[in-house]
């Protein structure tokens, strides 16, 4: 219904895309920001000219954005220059590297040989799992907030297809003998912050998609995306209001009637978004002693994915290595299973390290490059003491660098450097350091991954990765999506 005042809590991507549908089906749409800018973990970094994603690198599913800006009333091309990747991204073992690119015939050839005889697996996962994700696809697009969604026909067709009990990597087994292939098409768990050893099998619809629909980059930068997004609000006749942290929703009589800004400001509203996130709003943003449901001792209780570190460097050369490219450890199961299991930073670490310069010229003065390196580790449930190591762990991954890529000269060629270590991540309000978010077992997952319509408070939405159906950029979307689907539907 239009005119209503809606306010949301944060300008990450989920609540950029409720608030950019909802200013454009008439809502009195105010995004409520705390940091300078907008983006959230999808914002940028600038430091000298060299232009860092502080997040995201990969766009799956870009459809997904495009789908979005039309519900916004917008062609997506007018705001963003986006292009696909080939290869997709490079997976680097040391000696043997595997050049992944979206066209099948030549990828079946590279399969072929680092792994002969496993290329005909190729086509058996594309047949069964392009299944898994068209009957998936329906449930990751509706909402949960009613248990009997999860009787829905969607739900019923896609039971089937969920492989309960198996892991992704179990279930890459049915296409692939070698264990090392298989982690080629499992190592995508870790978009999720999850090991491909416990992570469901039904997630094997990520490298599916990767393959089915490709990886894109967005020239500039994927917080362009965000930018784009903040724009689209403005021009919908919303607002964004950054540098303003909220410090309060407002709850009368079970009902959000609006919030309380840091610096006493009351700002009123017929319905509250909450785009921060989850385990910080929850912790943070009501009374306490309000919910009953997600209390502290149940955010405690709650499985988290696990936390990066990470270096963005502004190097004065450029190198020619791939746009994206992955070095694993040399035993990658144990690298995961610290991560995961035992809560300790590995000693042989795997090191994501996007080189986007080669594609993309606009992220560095000429000639240099900004190179951006995550490194997946523990969150903060394990208590790593990171200003102990921080130093001894950037050592270790420029090693890594240095002896696994041509970058071997890289330490002389650093002229700007930033890094985030967990802590740094827990003090901008991810809770537990999880950047990427709640875990996505199957118990934290559809009906019991916290609601869009929130549980506990009537006139309250939830968006983003800590939310169903998930954290990522095309899932939280659809979080995005489906908020503003149910604020319309409320009228
Ligand atoms: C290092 C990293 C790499 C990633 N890589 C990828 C990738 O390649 N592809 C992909 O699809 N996904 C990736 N993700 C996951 C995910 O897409 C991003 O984390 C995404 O930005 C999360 O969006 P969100 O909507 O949950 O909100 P967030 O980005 O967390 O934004 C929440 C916003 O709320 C604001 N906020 C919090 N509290 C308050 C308050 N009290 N008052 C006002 N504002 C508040 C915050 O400042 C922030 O701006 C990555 C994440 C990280 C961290």
């Amino acid at each position: 219904m239009s005119g209503k005042k809606i306010l949301v809590v944060g300008a990450g991507p989920g609540g950029l895309t409720s608030a950019m549908i909802l200013a454009k089906r008439g809502f009195d749409v105010t995004v409520l920001e705390r940091a300078p800018e907008v983006g959230g973990r999808n914002r940028t970094l600038q430091i000298n000219g060299f232009v860092f994603d502080v997040g995201p690198t990969f766009l799956m599913m870009k459809y997904i954005l495009d789908e979005v800006f039309e519900l916004a009333g917008k062609r997506i091309d007018d705001y963003l220059e986006s292009y696909p990747l080939d290869p997709m991204y490079v997976l680097n073992f040391g000696k043997d590297r595997l050049e992944v690119t979206p066209d099948h015939a030549l990828l079946k050839q590279r399969i072929a040989e680092l792994f002969p005889g496993e290329e005909k697996g190729l086509d058996e996962f594309m047949r069964v799992e392009r299944r898994r994700f068209e009957k998936m696809k329906p449930c990751l697009q509706k909402d949960y907030s009613n248990f009997s969604a999860m009787y829905s026909r969607e739900m019923r067709n896609a039971l089937p297809h969920l492989s309960i009990g198996k892991s992704l990597y179990t279930n890459l087994g049915r296409y692939f003998t070698s264990e090392r292939l298989r982690v080629c098409f499992t190592f995508q768990a870790k978009y999720l912050g999850m090991s491909p050893w416990q992570c469901p099998a039904a997630f094997t619809i990520i490298p599916y998609v990767e393959h089915a629909f490709g990886v894109f980059h967005v020239r500039g930068g994927l917080s362009r995306i965000s930018e784009a997004m903040a724009r689209v609000v403005e021009e919908n006749g919303g607002r964004i209001r950054t540098g303003t942290p909220v410090k309060r929703v407002l709850v009368r009589n079970g009902r959000a009637v609006g919030v309380v800004l840091e610096d006493g400001e009351q700002v009123n509203a017929d319905g509250v978004v909450i785009n921060a996130d989850f385990g910080h709003a929850m912790s943070t943003l009501f009374e306490p002693g309000l919910l009953r449901k997600y209390t502290p001792s149940r955010l405690e209780r709650m499985k988290y994915s696990c936390s990066t570190f990470m270096l963005y460097l502004g190097l004065d050369k450029l190198y020619q290595e791939p746009h994206h490219q992955i070095l694993f450890a040399a035993d990658y199961r144990r690298n995961i299973e610290d991560i995961a299991v035992h809560g300790r930073v590995s000693d042989d670490l795997s090191v994501y390290v996007r080189n986007a310069s080669v594609t993309d010229a606009t992220l560095a003065p000429e000639g240099k490059s900004a190179l951006y390196v995550l490194v997946p580790v523990p969150n903060n449930t394990h208590g790593v003491a990171w200003p102990d190591i921080q130093e001894r762990v950037r050592a270790r991954v420029l090693h890594t660098i240095k002896t696994r890529t041509s970058m071997t000269d890289i330490e002389d060629h650093i002229e700007v450097e930033h890094m985030i270590t967990p802590d740094d991540w827990a003090r901008e309000g991810v809770h537990y350091g999880a950047t990427f978010n709640l875990a996505h077992s199957l118990d934290q997952m559809l009906y019991f991954r916290p609601h869009n319509q929130f549980q506990e408070v009537g006139h309250c939405y939830l968006v983003g990765g800590g939310t169903h159906p998930g954290s990522g950029l095309p899932t939280i979307y659809e979080s995005g999506r489906i908020t503003a689907d149910l604020i319309t539907q409320a009228g």
